[in-house]
């Protein structure tokens, strides 16, 4: 079954000489539990690609779907409810909350969709990405690879049924990033995630089901 499909995305950012078509009529299609990588080289798009897809900017044209359903013709504030319930983002910047613990930053999603986090599940989370020990820590007290797990284990709690990931492994280790990649294609059919995940790396884009 098909889950997020795009359809013909077009995104022009500037003016003028400053034109940049960082999109010019991209269509794609991915089915509910793949796991696919999308590779290609700095500027050429990608994160804006995966912004679009998971409806946190809007395109010039073209149309986003998931389960069906076209994202953009929802408004501001039902956009930013589904959203926070169906996708779950890892930025290439992290995007942790500075003043709040590695705990805090990855609990907050489910509490600000006014649910209770489930701390067991989250210690699961943290415990498998080697950062447990850092559960109390300020993000600004963390190496890059282990903010980089912190914002990989804040898109997980959630439980979201896609998962969409910018470079997610760009500060780890050769050995960290297999271990992480291992973790979230095993999260995935844990239960039928559907993942697309950004990369520059061939090996780690050969992990995935589809490129
Ligand atoms: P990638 O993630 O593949 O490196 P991006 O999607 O970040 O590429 O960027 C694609 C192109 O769009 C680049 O030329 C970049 O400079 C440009 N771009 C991205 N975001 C903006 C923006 N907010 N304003 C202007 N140009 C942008
Ligand atoms: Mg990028």
């Amino acid at each position: 079954m098909e889950v997020l499909k795009a359809v013909n995305l077009t995104k022009i950012y500037g003016k003028g000489e400053n034109q940049v078509r960082a999109l010019d009529g991209v269509s794609l299609s991915v089915e509910q539990g793949q796991f696919a990588a999308v590779v290609g080289t700095s500027g050429s798009g990608k994160s804006t690609l995966l912004h679009m897809l998971g409806g946190l900017d809007r395109p010039d044209k073209g149309k986003v779907y998931v389960d069906g359903k076209d994202i953009f013709s929802l408004k501001e504030e039902a956009l930013t409810i589904f959203r926070r319930r169906k996708i779950g983002f890892v930025f290439q910047s992290y995007n942790l909350v500075p003043v709040l613990s590695v705990y805090e930053n990855v609990a907050l999603p489910v509490e600000l969709d006014g649910k209770k986090a489930d701390r067991a599940f989250i210690e699961e989370i943290l415990d498998t990405l080697g950062i447990l020990q850092k559960a109390r820590s300020l993000p600004g007290q963390l190496s890059g690879g282990q903010q980089q797990r912190a914002a990989i284990a804040r898109a997980l709690a959630s439980r979201p049924s896609i998962l969409l990931c910018d470079e997610p492994t760009g500060n780890l280790d050769s050995r960290t990033s297999q271990d992480v990649l291992g973790l979230l294609k095993l999260s995935g059919q844990k239960v039928g995630q559907t993942i697309v995940m950004i990369t520059h790396n061939e090996e780690i884009a050969q992990m995935a089901d589809r490129i």
